[in-house]
């Protein structure tokens, strides 16, 4: 009766969630520096060199930043697809690695773990669930649209983490140069609210999680209130069921821990 998350952080600027039982401690990806890493898991009474494994999504900044120093420091294998790890800036230094493959199940120690793909601009980007304790959490940023093999992926979640990076008219109005902006838009790019919110409506979404937590908010073209009250509308739009609460990952603050 041990299992836990915490999104240490989200958006832009840094991404990494912390995945844990009494035996296994997991980093999902490593945006934030090996100082502050330390220094959210600590705050939050974790051990951080007890970690387990780190996972990591995709190659972007966002993601791995801290990795080549928290890998050192921690001693322990990094996971990721091959593409992954060929794609990884110039001179990262892992010093165990594992690969895996989307769409195929690994475990580490009590918990199991389903990479699968997500449309992104990048070399090989997966999205994961992990399973322990007959619970079922899902870590789903980075992803352009939401495909059918994410619809299905997702299904059964007891906590659903998922990205409502920008609201269409502020990114469409705001500073971000065009190219860019077509970018954030495009099927390789981030999830906007109202995609977000189309999800969370629609028949597809099996409305199982009690927990939501909205991630990878842009701090330029989205507003937590207007990503929480589109997340909330959207669920109030469904027939049944109770309403899972809606969370929040915000860049400067770690999550609640949430525990099963
Ligand atoms: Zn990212
Ligand atoms: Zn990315």
């Amino acid at each position: 009766m041990s299992f836990r998350v915490c999104v240490l952080g989200s958006g832009s600027r840094g991404n990494s969630t912390w995945v844990a039982t009494e035996k296994t401690r997991l980093l999902v990806d490593a945006g934030f520096s090996r100082r502050e890493t330390l220094a959210r898991l600590s705050a939050l009474g974790e051990r951080p060199e007890l970690c387990t494994a780190i996972l990591v999504s995709h190659e972007h900044t966002d993601h791995v930043n801290g990795l080549p120093k928290l890998a050192a420091d921690w001693k322990c294998p990094v996971y990721l697809t091959a593409a992954t790890h060929a794609a990884l800036p110039p001179g990262t230094n892992l010093p165990a690695c594992e690969t895996f493959t989307a769409g195929e199940r690994l475990t580490i120690r009590d918990i199991t773990i389903s990479p699968f793909a997500v449309p992104h601009d990048a070399a090989d980007p997966v999205a994961f669930t992990f399973e322990a304790e007959g619970v079922k959490i899902a870590v789903v940023t980075d992803l352009g649209y939401v495909p059918e093999l994410v619809k299905q992926r997702v299904r059964g979640c007891h906590c659903l983490i998922f990205e409502s990076n920008h609201d269409l008219e502020m990114l469409k109005l705001g500073p971000y140069p065009w190219p860019v902006k077509q970018r954030v838009m495009s099927r390789q790019g981030h999830l906007s609210n109202l995609a977000t919110a189309d999800f969370l409506s629609g028949d597809e979404f099996d409305g199982q999680a009690r927990i939501l937590v909205l991630a990878h908010l842009s701090e330029t073209n989205n507003h937590p209130e207007i990503a929480r009250l589109s997340a909330v509308q959207a669920l109030s739009c469904r027939a049944t069921g109770e309403q899972p609460e809606v969370h929040l990952a915000m860049q400067s603050a770690p999550t609640n821990m949430f525990r099963w």
